[in-house]
């Protein structure tokens, strides 16, 4: 859901049982797909994220929210009651990506890219219409 307030476009989402609610004051970028075989194991499939700065996401409620760390660059953010994935977070950036199926509603944003694309799986075709990016 987006609703216009005086500091603007707010959005809200959260996983599905509940547990981790956020909100999202500031610009949402438009979301990019990863085909990497990391994301494919995290999501069970190819994973998309939509960057916003990190001072634009606002915690409502937490208590199931976990990080995993995958490596020395990046944490994962999932719910640790019902397994949704609903952040990716560098660890040296002042960005912060979320997962544009965990928002409420309609986004309002569209998808802009696609990387990774050479790792996909061997089961499911390339979207020529999403733009390859470099990474
Ligand atoms: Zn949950």
């Amino acid at each position: 859901m987006r609703t216009e307030t005086s500091l603007g476009n707010v959005h809200t989402g959260g996983c599905h049982c509940g547990e981790v609610r956020y909100e999202v004051c500031g610009e949402l970028h438009d979301a990019v797909i990863c085909h990497c075989n990391l994301c494919r194991k995290l999501h069970g499939h190819v994973s998309s994220y939509a960057r916003i700065g990190k001072d634009a996401l606002h915690l409502i409620r937490d208590e199931g929210l976990r990080w995993y760390r995958l490596s020395d660059q990046t944490d994962r953010g999932f719910c640790k009651e019902c397994g949704s994935s609903l952040f990716w977070r560098p660890v040296r950036s002042e960005e912060v990506a979320i997962t544009p199926g965990t928002l409420d509603g309609a986004t309002g944003i569209a998808t802009s890219g696609q990387i990774f694309c050479a790792d996909k799986g061997d089961y499911y075709p390339i979207d020529p219409a999403i733009k390859v990016l470099d990474c």
